[in-house]
């Protein structure tokens, strides 16, 4: 809670020295064992001139409640005080890096590519999904990452072609796609990185002329995505020359999205938005490809939107690898 008067942070048992430790030199860190909703009204009391009928204005991040927890605010003891949906304020003050956050993606970037070169090593034909996923999280948590963004996708043959497959029991066979999307975190600051791999064969030509597609496509947004141009523009970057060759509506998503605390998080690269990116935006860039039955193909790295221009965060090795 934040109010002319100073921070307080109302939170239970379980982080009552966690939260001293990470927020004791900024806000007030109060240890509630009943209830953090009536406290935090108690608080309030305390802290804003409530009165019956016009009471302060308290802003609330509604992204962030669930809508029973909402509903704790049109309840009788949150009545003395008017509550107001205050947008991603917060997460607005997040999109601009400064060094120091830059360094920890970086470094969570570099551990990501250690973790993969040895995961890749160790792939083989018949190995299951799962199993790599296995071996991709060991590598992590040995290079040092302090957690899972997400829950790491590993998706083989035609399963390549989910853009946000569960990996799964389904073992791979020589001469299939693998695709790797996984993340990195250092200092709570994440990386988000896909490769695509071809396993226990040499690629075939339809297979090189699709990864060679989305390449070219992930390089020239890469190395073309600038701060101040908008979201739509640099989404642009990818899209165009993979609408140009047909494959348009096999690229659904969009082409990228910020990444920092939270593995998504402002801005978007995407066609809906207008908004320019701002300097200092680390984003991703991922274009993919994705053909029903057959597989897909998706390439992501991490920039950092300098003032000079693009700057990788992640290896940017996207040369075909394929594992014979
Ligand atoms: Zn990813
Ligand atoms: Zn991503």
């Amino acid at each position: 809670m934040a109010t002319r008067g100073g921070l307080l942070l109302v939170t239970d048992f379980r982080y009552d020295e966690q939260a001293r430790q990470q927020s004791g030199a900024v806000a007030r860190v109060e240890i509630e064992g009943v209830s953090i909703w009536d406290r935090l009204f108690k608080e309030l009391g305390g802290s804003t001139h409530a009165g019956k009928g016009g009471g302060s204005l308290i802003g609330f991040e509604a992204h962030a409640l669930t809508v029973k927890e909402a509903e704790r605010l049109s309840s009788p003891v949150a009545s003395p005080w008017r509550w107001k949906p205050a947008g991603e304020l917060v997460e607005r003050l997040r999109v601009r890096k400064d060094p120091g956050e830059v360094a920890a993606i970086r470094a969570a970037g570099r551990l990501a590519a250690e973790a993969l070169r040895e995961t890749l090593a160790a792939v083989r034909p018949r190995q299951t999904e799962l199993e790599i996923a296995g071996v991709l999280g060991g590598a992590l948590r040995r290079h040092g990452s302090e957690a899972h963004p997400f829950p790491t996708i590993v998706a083989s043959g035609p399963r390549s072609a989910l853009p946000h497959a569960h990996t799964s029991q389904r073992t791979v066979a020589a001469g299939e796609w693998l695709l790797l999307d996984f993340g990195a975190v250092v200092d709570g600051y994440c990386a988000d990185v896909t490769r695509t791999v071809v396993v226990g064969a040499r690629a075939d030509d339809s297979q090189r002329a699709l990864y060679d597609l989305v390449q070219e496509a992930q390089h020239r947004a890469r190395a073309g995505v600038r701060a101040g141009m908008s979201g739509r523009e640099a989404d642009a970057l990818a899209r165009d020359p993979i609408e140009a060759r047909g494959f348009g509506a096999a690229f659904g998503h969009s082409t990228g999205h910020g990444v920092g605390l939270e593995v998504h998080e402002a801005p978007r690269l995407a066609r809906t938005s207008a908004d320019p990116l701002p300097e200092n935006a680390v984003v991703t860039i991922e274009p993919g490809v994705y053909v029903a039955g057959r597989g897909g193909v998706r390439i992501e790295d991490d920039v950092h939107l300098s003032a000079d221009g693009p700057v990788l965060l992640t290896d940017g090795c996207t040369d075909l690898v394929e594992l014979v």
